[in-house]
């Protein structure tokens, strides 16, 4: 059996596979993992279901063993720099570390999958998969980008997010730091040409907010791929993560549903089932609720986000808050079809001769 791609969705199928005596073989284009992220400190999400997003990656039969660092309490900034301060019982998510190095989730997954027999061959760039494979190749669009840096910090541990569409449109910005690594990044969803100017801003406003100390910073950016409705096969081939589509559209949390679209896929060819039924009942119903949730989001604006980050932090646990606006309700169903997705075309060239866009072609 082959795979496409050595990111979460493609390890995660890889090790599935591997748990029930499969030969399998994952080619990977770069040659390393976790190639397009360096040393990117993310959060996987625990807040869209009761159960903790941890139990559910062992009950997936998947390594746990990343450095990682439980979010309970954080604190959000609006546009006039008002702190609301979030918090919960249970972390709502785990900020952890993507990319190559040791200790990454993406170094967990791939030393799971070697000790199983997965054979990983680096350099590889499958353009068609012969027989049985699963496609796991991440973003085929750019909707939403983050651009910023990586770098050392004596800052204390903890996150910080600022919602000011002068600095993040339609997004936001967030500061990660961790056991002396730090990220910074705007995340926007729009006005993807004037990324510069959106992240110049966002490291004034974190030296002023929270006295942002960056040591060596390292520029990094990327995308991700929203998809309307999901790619669920090419051919016979499920079509697992980004490169289905398979994303938060609100805030572009899209780890954890790669993990589990990997491992849907891979139990599906196995037990001769339909991917694409089961894919689609199982993401379909969270996607749209995301998509109608970044719509909504979209519509606020500064004073918007006043209104929400105000009411986010008078609820006494910010992971159920955030567990009930992601679960699909019948009025968000209503709502779908009144509201247009604000789609960003990345084959729009920027045009400027030193392009360093994460986004567009000819960068
Ligand atoms: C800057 C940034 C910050 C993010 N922050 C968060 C966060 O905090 N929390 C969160 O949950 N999500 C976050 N995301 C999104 C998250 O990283 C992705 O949703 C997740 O990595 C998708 O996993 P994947 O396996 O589908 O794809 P990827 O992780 O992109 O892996 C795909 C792999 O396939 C390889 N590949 C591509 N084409 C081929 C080919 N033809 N043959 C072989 N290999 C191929 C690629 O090199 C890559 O290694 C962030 C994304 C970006 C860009």
């Amino acid at each position: 059996m082959k795979i496409a791609g050595a990111g979460p969705a493609g390890l995660a199928a890889a090790i599935t596979l591997a748990h029930a005596g499969r030969a399998v073989e994952v080619h990977e284009a770069h040659d390393r993992v976790g190639y397009r992220f360096g040393h990117d400190l993310q959060g996987l999400e625990n807040w869209s279901t009761q159960g903790g997003v941890l139990d559910a990656m062992q009950a997936q039969g998947l390594s746990t063993d990343f450095d990682m660092m439980p979010g309970r309490e954080g604190t959000a900034f609006d546009a006039w720099g008002n702190a609301y301060h979030l918090h919960s019982e249970q972390p709502f998510f785990y900020l952890l570390v993507r990319g190559p190095d040791a200790g990454s989730l993406d170094d967990a997954l791939l030393r799971q999958a070697r000790s199983l027999g997965v054979e990983v061959r680096f350099n590889s760039r499958l353009t068609q998969i012969d027989g049985a494979g699963i496609l796991a190749t991440g973003p085929r669009g750019a909707e939403v980008i983050a651009v910023g840096y990586h770098f050392r910090t004596d800052m204390d541990d903890g996150f910080w997010v600022i919602c000011d569409d002068t600095l993040a449109p339609k997004g936001y910005a967030y500061l990660l730091v961790m056991s002396g690594y730090g990220t910074l990044k705007t995340c926007m969803f729009c006005g993807f040409n004037r990324q510069k100017e959106y992240l110049r801003r966002t490291v004034d406003a974190f030296h002023h907010l929270v006295d942002l100390r960056m040591e060596n910073p390292v520029p990094h950016g990327g995308a991700g791929h929203l998809g309307p409705s999901g790619l669920w096969l090419t051919g016979q081939h499920p079509v697992t993560g980004e490169q289905a589509g398979i994303q938060d559209f609100l805030w572009g949390f899209g780890i954890r549903s790669a993990i589990d679209s990997g491992v849907l896929a891979a139990q599906c060819l196995m037990n001769g089932e339909d991917y694409a039924e089961r894919a689609r009942s199982q993401f379909l119903p969270r996607m749209q609720t995301s998509e109608v949730n970044r719509r909504l989001f979209s519509l606020l604006g500064n004073q918007g986000y006043r209104w929400y980050l105000r009411h986010a932090s008078r609820q006494a646990d910010t992971r159920d808050f955030l567990r009930r606006q992601y679960q699909p309700s019948r009025l968000k169903r209503l709502l779908r079809p009144l509201l247009a997705y604000p789609v960003q075309n990345r084959s729009n060239p920027c045009n400027s001769p030193d392009c360093t866009c994460v986004w567009c072609r000819c960068g």
